[in-house]
């Protein structure tokens, strides 16, 4: 029998740690034996440590270098800042990875579609440099860029600054093709709008066609983002890895989300070379905070995703497999993967793991 894993548990808030506790019991259905370190973070730990994110729960990660968590509520208007972006700021989680796969069973208007969004996770619109209309330092922001450039910019303007450097770039995209090379995929498609922003989204693609010279048996190809909304939306079986800059990203993970069956089957992980830290893409839902009510299935496929980089292969095929017969089945499955008409025979979150553990068993 193999050690058991180290591994920080974050449950997160609102619906998290009802997600948490579901995805807590299927993997350890798997027979992964796990000592989980237990860390709290957000609102609920603020009064206490003065902050959302303590630094204990840093340490953890650091040491255990992989984590798996809960939605954590962002408050709006309190300056309290997303505990997520926090956590990939510190650990530098670099690389956003987010499966888009159709399972059998999911009311969708498409089928056949496995595609994976590797997403740029620290620079570009997300690297929070931004100057707010009529301030004096946006007044100097806007004096200096109008000299520079030459461009007329209004005076009362909000600026928000574009950063991505070819550091970033060829991180990212080195990140897609390995990742492409290892899951055995056959296509890298890179996003950009390097038509219109020549420095930045051009940086991103040059490095692009440069790395893909030397991954002779990964096709490359590159999309302008706007078509690729379209061609994602008209035939998205076409596309495999989707390697993209931060904003482009984000916008496509959630479409891509969307072609598959939404966010209650949505995965995702982000990793950097320290720490790996897997999470599902919905947030905390708090309307539904103690219901037993929401999916705990993308949680539990960031388990499957978990499993698979800490090399417990066979259990993450096992869970995956147990996770898509309850869908296919249709009979154990929460409200958000029931066609309209039969979402009063929707199972709870809790019922869901249940139904999860038991065709574990028989997959054995
Ligand atoms: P959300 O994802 O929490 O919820 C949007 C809607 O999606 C819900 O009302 C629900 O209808 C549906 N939904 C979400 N998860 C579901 C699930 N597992 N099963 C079934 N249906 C599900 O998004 P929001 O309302 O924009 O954000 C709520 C809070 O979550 C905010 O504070 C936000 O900052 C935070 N958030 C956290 C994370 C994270 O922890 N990584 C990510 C996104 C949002």
């Amino acid at each position: 029998m193999t050690n058991a894993h180290n591994i920080t548990l974050i449950p997160g808030d609102g619906i998290g740690p009802e997600v948490s506790n579901a995805t807590k019991r299927v993997l350890e259905a798997t027979g992964v034996r796990f000592n989980w370190d237990i860390m709290h973070a957000g609102i609920e730990v603020m009064e206490e440590y003065g902050t959302p994110l303590p630094e204990h729960v840093l340490e953890s990660i650091r040491k255990n270098k992989i984590a798996i968590k809960g939605p954590v509520t962002t408050p709006v208007g309190s300056g309290f800042r997303s505990v997520n972006v926090a956590l990939r700021k510190h650990l530098e989680l670099y690389a956003c990875v987010r499966p888009c796969k159709s399972y059998k069973g999911i009311p969708s208007l498409y089928e056949n579609i496995d595609i994976v969004i590797v997403r740029e996770n620290t620079e570009d619109l997300y690297a929070g440099i931004e100057f707010e209309k009529g301030k004096p330092q946006t007044e100097e922001v806007i004096k200096f860029l109008s000299e520079k450039s030459g461009a007329k910019i209004r005076e009362d303007s909000g600026i928000s600054i574009k950063p991505i450097s070819e550091t970033g770039s060829r991180r990212i995209l080195r990140y897609a093709f390995e990742f492409a090379k290892k899951e055995g995929r056959k296509k890298v498609t890179a996003i950009h709008k390097a038509n219109i922003m020549k420095f930045s989204d051009g940086l991103f693609l040059a490095v692009a066609r440069e790395l893909a010279n030397e991954y002779p048996d990964i096709e490359f190809e590159d999309r302008i983002v706007d078509n690729m909304t379209m061609q994602l939306v008209k035939n998205p079986q076409q596309f495999d890895v989707i390697a993209c800059p931060n904003l482009y990203g984000d916008i496509l993970s959630d479409l891509c989300a969307g072609l598959v069956g939404g966010l209650g089957v949505a995965p995702g992980a982000n990793i950097g070379e320290e720490a790996a830290l897997f999470e599902p893409t919905h947030g905390s839902a708090p309307k539904y905070k103690g219901m037993n009510k929401v999916n705990p299935m993308a949680m539990m496929l960031s388990g499957v995703m978990m499993l698979k980089h800490i090399g417990e292969l066979e259990a993450s095929e096992r869970l995956e497999m147990a996770i898509a017969a309850v869908i296919a089945e249709g009979k154990n499955v929460t409200y958000d993967l029931k066609a309209d008409s039969e979402r009063a025979n929707a199972v709870g979150t809790s019922q869901v793991a249940d139904a999860v553990i038991e065709k574990l068993e028989k997959i054995k």
